[in-house]
């Protein structure tokens, strides 16, 4: 649960998946992904006011995502203020104060952050150096070296800080299994069930939120059929994934919600209350989609465990594990790193510890010449460690106003 406050330290006059309180006051707006925790205000009537009276603020997120969010009618307001963008495409965004004019250029490019559909990272390049919010990802080790855009060439880019999706950033979640596997688990329990006769049904018992697509759609392909949903709404704006539900009850797959679906299925009832239409009952297995982890030195890691007589949990991560984390930041090494998430049973303190030891070190620093003139000089030796992780090897004269001099994080 993201308890990001929407501002980053290096562009304070941009907000991100916070949009109340003094974001209220914020040039620019960017929605990595449709998830209730990164959505706080934004239905907000402040909001839509200083929209209203506003020529210059816009929200940019992707094109998925711009989808998603205007078919909910409560955000339908934003239609005339949103600017989706390509992925993996550099856009220029000006910061424009409204009441002084003055303006400050930045470059963002969206990256895929594996969460759900649409979801992404924001790379922020400007005066105040490279900076990457993570927004929520899940990020399979390697995935981070794959990203064009995280490098000069072969080089991996100066990254000045990264705001981060720590959820599972504790030794305790060393190991989640990745997506392949644990779908492979999952198909395997499903296959095994519903091949015995068409009255064996299976319930997915997803929570109301995006992020589940990746199974129906992988399940779909696999067993060649579609899966029972509650209503079409939520996905009419995603073709990709619109053929593979229905809201025709005949299936054997099924991930349909009811206010009481644990109740009904305690019951051998389907939460649509599907049944065989020769009247001979159904045989139903329930899968919950849980995240599992494991520990560092755990061999064998089953992601399938059987919670009931016919009730089982199945792992699923929308977030990446321990070791994909720390990768992934062993990989950027940036400067700063700043949580965005206090994993259970742990402070906001222990997690800042945590992370200090994958900031970039003070001995790897370069030299860094601060003008205060209104002219930034940045001289950076080439990294001689391992090639692959050497920084960008530029020396950058760039003229930033004096505005944006001031409180620069780079000395
Ligand atoms: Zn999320
Ligand atoms: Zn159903």
């Amino acid at each position: 649960m993201s308890s990001f406050a929407g501002r980053m330290k290096e562009y304070p006059t941009v907000s991100l998946d916070r949009f109340d309180r003094e974001n209220l006051h914020a040039q620019a707006y960017f929605l990595s992904h449709c998830h209730k925790d990164h959505m706080k205000g934004l239905k907000g009537p402040l909001l839509k006011r200083k929209l209203q009276f506003s020529r210059t603020v816009r929200l940019y997120c992707s094109f998925v995502t711009k989808e998603l969010l205007l078919n909910n009618p409560k955000y339908a307001f934003w239609e005339e203020y949103i600017v989706p963008l390509e992925l993996e495409s550099p856009t220029q965004i000006s910061l424009v104060d409204e009441a002084s004019g003055q303006k400050e250029e930045v470059v963002v490019t969206l990256l895929p952050a594996g969460h759900c559909p649409g979801s992404v990272m924001f790379l922020f390049e400007g005066c105040r150096g490279n900076v990457l919010y993570t927004g929520d990802f899940r990020l399979a080790v390697g995935d981070a070296s794959r990203m064009e855009h995280l490098h000069s060439g072969s080089r991996v880019k100066d990254i000045q800080s990264i705001y981060l999706d720590s959820t599972f950033y504790d030794p305790r979640f060393y190991q989640i299994p990745s997506r392949e596997v644990c779908l492979r688990g999952i198909s395997e329990l499903i296959g095994n069930w519903i091949s015995q006769s068409s009255h064996h049904v299976v319930w997915l018992n997803c929570k109301a939120a995006f992020g589940y697509e990746y199974l129906f759609t992988n399940l779909g392909d696999e067993f060649n059929t579609q899966i029972h949903v509650k209503n079409l709404a939520m996905f009419k704006k995603m073709p990709e994934i619109l053929s593979y539900v229905t809201t025709d009850r005949r299936t054997q797959i099924h991930a349909c919600r009811h206010p009481k679906d644990e109740e009904f299925f305690q019951g051998n009832r389907l939460p649509c209350g599907g049944t065989a239409a020769d009247g001979t009952p159904l045989r139903i297995i329930s899968i919950k989609p849980s995240t599992m982890w494991f520990g560092e030195r755990t061999k064998r890691t089953s992601v399938i465990i059987k919670t009931g007589g016919s009730s089982y949990r199945a792992c699923f991560s929308f977030h990446s594990s321990y070791s994909e984390i720390k990768d992934f930041l062993s990989y950027l090494q940036p400067v700063n790193i700043y949580p965005s998430v206090v994993p259970i049973g742990r402070s906001l303190q222990d997690v800042t510890q945590l992370l200090r030891t994958m900031c970039r070190k003070r001995s790897d620093e370069a030299a860094f010449v601060y003008k205060p003139l209104g002219v930034l000089k940045r001289s950076r030796l080439q990294r001689a460690s391992d090639g692959n992780t050497k920084r960008s090897t530029t020396t950058k004269t760039q003229t930033c106003t004096d505005r944006v001099t001031e409180g620069c994080s780079v000395k």
